[in-house]
């Protein structure tokens, strides 16, 4: 192994350097896993341009996978080259939640990419519980997706949303995406929504036959008329929008759900109509935060693998750019600033 690597590397708020670091050293449960693909997060942008991580210096970048190419002393031998996604999120396991299993709620965790070092390098060290492998035949760019594909099924599993349902998803970047899909593979008639015509075209090229773009449409008239004027049982609010948030107590039905998913730039005005519709309404609105972490009553990981498997969830559509890890900064300026049409960018450090 080379005892040093490249990395986009945070000293402090908006200063990504991409330069040489040591190749981290294994403790006895870790893996050292060569990145294939590192997926930029909406989240990232705050991160690396105005909040910064938790300190510095921190590699970020935390929806990746690659390959097991280095074991720590009590690893399984059998894991060497496999390939891999990887749960981000350490848990302590002492904590009352990680007692019981529920690591996503950990009061002491690490997270890889905010906390600790994560993928937007050659290589990241991951503790062996934490790799979720990829068989062969699934193409390992795609492992970089499972992250938010897991955040995704835990949005609408956490929502109830069952088959029959009409729902309606405002905001398709990569997780209203996935929320769609995963909505429509748990049987509802999805209404996927955006303003950006391409992503519209998209979602009805993964089967969304019923998907609208609020640009051009008018997007309450459609969903009322298409429910007999009643409106639809669940909205999810995945754009971040003060507008949408108000609108979806305009389409939901009586005792409908909202499903806050998007996180808003700035404060949210609910408007007098708005909340005289929750109460009458009996709305419930419904917070969801990241994925869950679970081996019990089932793993949501493996779940989401299995659906990535089997098509599905579809992460082809979406993917928009694949550049260098030299260009990490530039991918983030480009969804910052929207300076050019995006969807999901992916670092991908082999193209270096
Ligand atoms: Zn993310
Ligand atoms: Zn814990």
């Amino acid at each position: 192994m080379p005892k040093t690597m490249k990395a986009a590397v945070l000293h402090g708020i908006d200063d990504l350097r991409y330069e040489d670091v040591p190749v981290p050293e294994l403790g006895d449960h870790d893996v050292l896993v060569k990145i294939k693909a590192c997926g930029i997060c909406g989240s990232d942008l705050p991160r690396v341009l105005k909040t910064g991580t938790y300190h510095f210096p921190t590699i970020p970048g935390h929806e990746f996978g690659g390959e097991v190419v280095e074991l720590g002393k009590d690893v399984n031998p059998e894991y060497l080259h496999k390939n891999v996604a990887v749960i981000p999120l350490i848990p302590c396991h002492h904590c009352k939640p990680c007692e019981v299993g529920d690591y996503a709620q950990c009061e002491h965790y690490d997270f890889l990419g905010s906390r600790n070092d994560g993928g937007f390098a050659e290589y990241v060290k991951v503790p062996d519980t934490n790799l979720v492998f990829v068989p062969d035949g699934l193409d390992p760019e795609a492992a970089a997706f499972l992250e938010p594909i897991s955040v995704a099924l835990h949005v609408v599993s956490n929502n109830n949303v069952t088959f029959g349902e009409d729902v309606a998803v405002y905001g398709l970047g990569a997780i209203g995406m996935f929320v769609a899909q995963w909505a429509k593979a748990f049987g509802a008639r999805v209404f996927a929504i955006d303003l950006d015509e391409s992503k519209v075209e998209i979602a009805k090229s993964l089967g969304m036959k019923d998907a609208i773009c609020s640009s051009k449409e008018d997007a309450v008239a459609i969903i009322k008329e298409k429910t007999n004027g009643e409106g639809v049982d669940a909205v999810f609010e995945a754009a971040g929008s003060g507008f949408v948030f108000n609108q979806a107590f305009e389409i939901l039905k009586n005792k409908g759900r909202l499903g806050c998913v998007g996180r808003p730039v700035g404060d949210l005005t609910v408007t007098n109509k708005s909340f005289e519709a929750m109460l009458r309404k009996q709305i419930t609105v419904k917070g969801t935060w990241s994925f869950e972490f679970k081996s019990f009553p089932h793993n949501a990981w493996d779940i989401a693998l299995a659906a990535l498997r089997d098509g599905t969830i579809q992460v082809a559509p979406i993917v928009s750019h694949r550049i260098p890890l030299r260009d990490t900064y530039k991918g983030i300026r480009i969804m910052a600033d929207k300076t050019e049409p995006f969807f999901k960018i992916l670092v991908e450090p082999e193209l270096d």
